[in-house]
């Protein structure tokens, strides 16, 4: 079982598992290879003075989730259903259980409709429907959250980076019992 399991590996869902894991939270990412920064060249993100490719920046964001001590597996969610308060996550070839879901999946909102979450029309250009959160990245069904383009967020890697790491940090929050910060010196 899984302290949060996270669908989607772009640098919404990455930077959410770099925070969990950080917290030392067991943290599973499923991730099918889709990312819509694949063919983008990206000289806006904070920090990066000359530009990335957007697949150099896809692995870097995995990469140091993994370091941080998140599991990525390269599979298809094909299914998310429910009994009490544990959810499975269903891929081609296996299940995975855990209370929190993250919904991380970039343009599409079709595994989300399939498992009930409300979503509504995007705003963002050819964003067609997005999932319907509240102010804390919570969806409609207890325990599941989103983040990201798929959350309604302007498709900017550092805005949907930063969202990621807003909701990791309301989960760890609720899960502390107060607000959680993860904060390092400069030794
Ligand atoms: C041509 C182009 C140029 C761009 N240029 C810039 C730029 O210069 N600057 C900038 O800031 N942004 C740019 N962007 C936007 C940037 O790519 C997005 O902001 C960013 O990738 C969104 O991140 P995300 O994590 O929300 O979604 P994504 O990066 O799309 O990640 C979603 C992930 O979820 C996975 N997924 C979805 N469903 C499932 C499932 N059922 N099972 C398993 N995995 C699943 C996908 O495989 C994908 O890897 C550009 C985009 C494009 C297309």
């Amino acid at each position: 079982m899984y302290d949060v399991i996270i669908i989607g590996a772009g640098p919404a869902g990455a930077s959410a598992a770099l925070f969990t894991a950080r917290a030392e939270k067991k943290t599973l990412v499923i991730d099918n290879g889709k990312s819509i920064l694949k063919p983008a060249w990206v000289e806006n993100h904070y920090g990066i003075i000359d530009g990335i490719t957007g697949p150099e920046l896809y692995e870097l964001g995995k990469k140091q989730a993994i370091k941080a001590g998140a599991e990525l597996i390269n599979d298809s969610v094909l299914d998310v259903t429910s009994e009490n308060d544990m959810y499975t996550v269903k891929t081609d070839h296996n299940d995975y259980q855990s209370k929190h879901i993250i919904f991380a999946t970039g343009n599409s909102t079709e595994l989300a409709e399939q498992v009930g979450l409300d979503v509504i029309p995007g705003t963002e250009p050819k964003i067609k429907s997005v999932i319907k959160v509240d102010h804390d990245g919570k969806t409609n069904k207890k325990g599941i959250y989103a983040v990201g383009t798929v959350a309604g967020l302007t498709v900017h890697t550092t805005v949907v980076a930063g969202h990621g790491v807003q909701v990791a940090v309301n989960l760890l929050s609720e899960l502390k019992g107060s607000r959680y910060v993860d904060h390092d010196i400069n030794k």
